[in-house]
């Protein structure tokens, strides 16, 4: 053991950190965030030769895009004064009683579901669970979620989340029309939709070249050649319509139905799937998860069997193991971007997987009968407030609704109401001054709804219960089929028994809590409590997305300074903060560019150059923003070949758009040449797109605004310490130039965008400023790290990266260094030898490593036969050494295969991962001990982490696909 060291950072940064002129704060946060203390970041320089960071950044990062001048953000400051600041700020925002709906609800989330999942690490710090065998308790009950969706919608298979409401439709739309059997080229849009999901739907449709044609859903024309539709069920003002005549109508001119469907209602309303439905997609807000101002929230999208390859978005599917046991992973990744780069219709990437998992939750802690009676009660109270306004003399528009009433108030003045539901501090939805939405929702208690019937009637009453009342549900459309009738939703609801199956699923899975998760490109790093702990504040969490901006000054201040932020870290003029995912912030970034070039009347230019090397999202948006893409070639050392990008560049002078450049590249260097390669882009009259998911690596030392960027995205859940959620929430921001500002996402419930220039026009969320109350997040993180902390960690993930690269060298090629013989903040190792010598695959040695309690780096991408390794500036070197440790000792496993030492089909690598069932069978008919399969490190024996299920068979699920939980015999032996 190392003796502790007196001072834990660096001589140079104790000026601000640790400052001892100023009354500095004792819980300096940046020595917790950063792994390694000074004594370790020594011992790290001196192995990779450097004398100093100094030294080392002078060798990695090229001198010309170096900034001169620190970063303009302030001080790092102590967690405890910062969330009482932070606090101050939350109190700003006014907490109304919200009954706006539009697709968003209040909602009750079950407290043993908020501490246990979404303040959980053991949840949140989860990864994409490509590594299977160690994520199936996030895959059950993300397969609970899709079997939940199934059921509700009537359909035959659902997806694990997507975005939200308004991106499912306009990703049911491009599904649909390549799915549609008349080649036409327009959309119906019934009127009564959300209005953002209008504008989402609009906006995607432009640069595909969709007409979107929007009326009443009842004045869709028979005659056109429509290849889908898009209906609201219940409808945005809260009527309910049976919509079967129009499904065939679609059906029959060769089109797709979609309809957007609401879950708590489906659970009294007769299913999509059951009028002929083709898609189903919604929000699964209102089961469980706040609303955070707009998010994060999961999306859904339900549809046919037969369809299952055009599904975007993740699907769970059911595969088994070697031991042929049922086991669960992720089915049919060939439909994935990653795969189908420019030929995927879909560029969804993260999605929303933790609030997934909680509404899935919400639905194994109700289970069907409980939703109902929530349906029921919410359903009542709607009809009570119905009642009373109608004896009042107001209009309720229709006769037929579930929670949400449309009111033509009569003898008096929308303002008035407002007047008075202001001085309860209530909102309502007023549309177009003329009428008023009532959404109710599970929250609602007597005396809400009293306080509502006083609005319209002047005077309090007694409220009187009418049991004699018909539903406003015709019988018609009244649900007969029954729904979450698994077991897994009727057999969890003591709170005991929820407790235990929600830590059983969570102990199945390996996260941050258990070791450090060095995914290349991903940044995995430390998501700090005090970042979290905001979240789920009430003043972030209670708030509707479309409540005045009165009512969110503490938001809009904090937007405010995080834009402010995030444009002095990328030197731009410009933030959005509308984009919920990094593939979001890409098409965002796109369609500026686009409009840009609109603008400037060059409407010819739509190519998108995009090297080989690129993130698959890359090709997906710029094919979603209208552009067509060419591939850049590599050389041989990574990097963009200049020589092919001045050719094209030149070729397609008059119709070049933009260049998509990751940065550092996806091979983990600085290119030299990146000024000059934005200069050539920019002499051909494009814009260059960075995609920032590689930030973490720049942040504090070069900018991309200084050295030639238009635009990049950030991956907030990268960078900037948003966790990860086992796939997602994530945020992607946009950061602009100049010319670009004018063009920025704007939203139809956002009056604070009318500067933006109308006639381009986009929306790219549902909600105006995406996923906000997860932006608290990378707001206390850049706050507490101050200026020299951020620099600080970008140096340290650098220096932690050569240090693995260096410790790994000597037992795997280093596929890609700089100049000076440095990588970035992650390097890429070769493993050909390993087939080459021993017949062991990339996948082999990821699941060895589970048996040493680790997951995986990225595998086989950007370079197929390698592993991509990112070790984050929050690992401690002692965490470094144990993974490299790790790799070391399976490559010495790799060389007895090879030797002849160990089988060369039957070995420890083959094998993994050795689950406990298997090392504990009365037969054991290896050639190698037990001991060597489940103990091959020393610190396995203070924590060994076991997989749930051995390896698992991922062509045996996509050959017999079940997307759906099994019933309980398929467990039995
Ligand atoms: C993660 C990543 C993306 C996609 O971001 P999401 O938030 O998953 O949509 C794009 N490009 C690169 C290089 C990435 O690593």
């Amino acid at each position: 053991m190392l003796e502790p060291s007196p001072i834990l950072i660096p001589q140079d940064y104790l000026g601000e950190c640790l400052s001892q002129e100023e009354f500095a704060p004792t819980d300096s946060f940046v020595q917790r965030h950063i792994g390694a203390d000074s004594h370790e970041i020594q011992l790290m320089l001196k192995a990779i030769g450097c004398e100093s960071i100094e030294e080392m950044i002078a060798r990695t990062v090229p001198a010309a895009i170096r900034i001169k001048q620190p970063l303009q953000l302030g001080k790092a400051r102590g967690e405890y004064e910062l969330l009482q600041e932070l606090k101050a700020i939350a109190s700003q925002n006014q907490v109304w009683r919200s009954y706006i709906g539009a697709g968003y609800y209040n909602c009750i989330t079950p407290p043993v579901i908020q501490r246990n999942i979404l303040e959980s690490p053991g949840w949140y710090t989860q990864y994409t669970p490509y590594q299977a065998e160690i994520a199936q308790g996030r895959l059950e009950a993300l397969l609970n979620f899709q079997t939940m969706i199934i059921d509700l919608t009537g359909l035959e298979i659902a997806n694990a989340s997507l975005l939200d409401e308004g991106t499912a439709a306009a990703e049911a739309m491009t599904m649909a029309a390549g799915l549609a059997k008349n080649k036409g080229n327009k959309f119906f849009v019934s009127s009564n939709c959300h209005p953002q999901t209008i504008a989402v739907v609009k906006t995607r449709a432009i640069p595909l070249g969709i007409e979107v044609v929007i009326a009443k859903h009842d004045a869709f024309e028979f005659d056109q050649n429509y290849f889908g539709a898009l209906l609201q069920y219940p409808a945005s003002d809260g009527a309910i319509y049976d919509y079967s005549e129009v499904i065939a109508a679609i059906h029959a001119q060769g089109g797709l139905a979609i309809v957007a469907a609401d879950l708590l209602a489906l659970t009294l309303i007769k299913a999509p799937g059951e009028m002929g439905t083709d898609i189903a997609i919604g929000s699964a807000q209102r089961f469980g998860v706040p609303y955070g101002y707009g998010g994060p929230h999961a999306a859904y999208m339900a549809t046919k069997e037969a369809y299952k390859r055009q599904m975007p978005g993740r699907m769970i599917g059911v595969s088994k193991d070697v031991h042929g046991q049922p086991a669960l992973r992720l089915a049919l990744q060939t439909r994935e971007q990653h795969i189908r780069r420019d030929k995927a219709t879909s560029n969804i990437c993260t999605a929303q997987v933790l609030l997934a998992i909680m509404a899935s939750m919400y639905a194994v802690y109700h289970g069907a009968s409980g939703l109902k009676a929530i349906a029921q009660r919410v359903h009542r109270l709607t009809a009570t407030l119905a009642q009373a306004i109608e004896n009042a003399g107001h209009i309720i528009s229709h006769t037929a609704f579930f929670d949400t009433i449309h009111i033509q108030p009569q003898g008096i003045d929308i303002s008035t109401i407002k007047a008075r539901a202001a001085t309860k501090q209530i909102n309502l939805r007023y549309l177009d001054n003329q009428a008023i939405a009532i959404s109710l929702d599970e929250t609602v208690s007597k005396q809400d709804l009293q306080d509502l019937i006083e609005i319209f009637t002047a005077n309090s009453q007694q409220l009187t219960a009418n049991s004699q009342q018909q539903s406003p549900i015709p019988n018609s459309l009244t649900r007969t089929s029954p729904y979450l009738t698994h077991p897994v939703f009727n057999s969890f609801h003591s709170e005991s028994e929820l407790l235990r199956y929600i830590h059983r699923l969570q102990s199945k899975d390996l996260s941050l809590t258990t070791s450090m998760i060095p995914l290349g490109s991903c940044t995995m790093k430390l998501n700090a409590t005090s970042e979290m702990l905001p979240v789920t504040w009430a003043e972030f969490g209670n708030i509707h997305p479309f409540a005045p901006l009165s009512q969110t000054q503490g938001y809009q201040v904090l937007f405010k300074q995080l834009e402010d932020w995030l444009a002095e870290i990328t030197g731009f003029a410009g933030v959005s903060l509308q984009p919920n995912a990094g593939s979001q912030g890409e098409y965002a970034g796109l369609l500026t560019i686009r409009a840009y070039h609109q603008h400037r009347g060059e409407t010819n230019r739509h190519i998108c150059l995009i090297p080989t090397s690129a993130h698959g999202t890359n090709p997906a948006s710029a094919v979603m923003a209208g552009m067509k893409v060419i591939t850049i070639n590599c050389d041989r050392e990574g990097n963009i070949d200049i020589t092919d990008l001045k050719e094209k560049a030149a070729k397609y002078q008059h119709e070049l758009a933009a260049l998509m450049v990751t940065y550092p590249s996806t091979h983990g260097v600085f290119e030299e040449g990146i000024k000059e390669i934005c200069d050539i882009i920019h002499y051909y009259g494009g814009q260059v797109y960075m995609d920032g998911a590689n930030m973490n690596a720049q942040v504090g030392i070069c900018r991309p605004g200084d050295f030639g960027a238009d635009v990049c995205h950030l991956n907030l859940h990268k960078t900037f310490c948003i966790p990860h959620g086992g796939g997602g929430p994530g945020m992607g921001p946009i950061c602009v130039a100049p010319q670009l500002v004018p063009f920025l996402p704007n939203h139809p419930f956002n009056d604070d965008t009318s500067d933006q220039t109308d006639d381009f026009a986009n929306t790219v969320s549902a909600a105006p400023w995406g996923s906000a109350s997860i932006l608290t997040i990378s707001w206390v993180y850049i706050a507490l790290m101050g200026a020299k902390g951020l620099k600080l960690a970008t140096e340290v993930a650098i220096l932690n990266a050569n240090y693995m690269a260096h410790r790994l060298a000597p037992h795997y090629p280093i596929l890609y260094t700089g100049r000076n013989g440095l990588v970035a903040h992650e390097c890429i190792i070769d493993l050909h030898d390993c087939k080459a010598i021993a017949g062991v695959e990339v996948d082999d040695v990821a699941k060895r490593l589970m048996d040493y309690g680790f997951h995986a780096p990225t595998m086989s991408w950007p370079v197929a036969g390698t592993m991509m390794i990112e070790p984050t500036e929050s690992e401690s070197k002692a965490e470094l050494d144990r993974f490299c440790e790790a790799m070391i000792a399976i490559k010495h496993e790799v060389k007895a295969i090879a030797s002849g030492e160990m089988d060369q089909l039957d070995n420890p690598l083959k094998n993994a991962p050795h689950t406990a069932a298997a090392l504990l069978a009365d037969d054991w008919n290896h050639p190698y001990t037990r001991q060597q399969a489940a103990y091959p490190a020393p610190w396995l024996r203070e924590h060994k982490f076991w997989t749930s299920v051995g390896r698992i068979d991922n062509a045996y699920g996509d050959r017999h696909f079940v997307c759906s939980c099994l019933p309980l015999e398929a467990y039995k032996d």
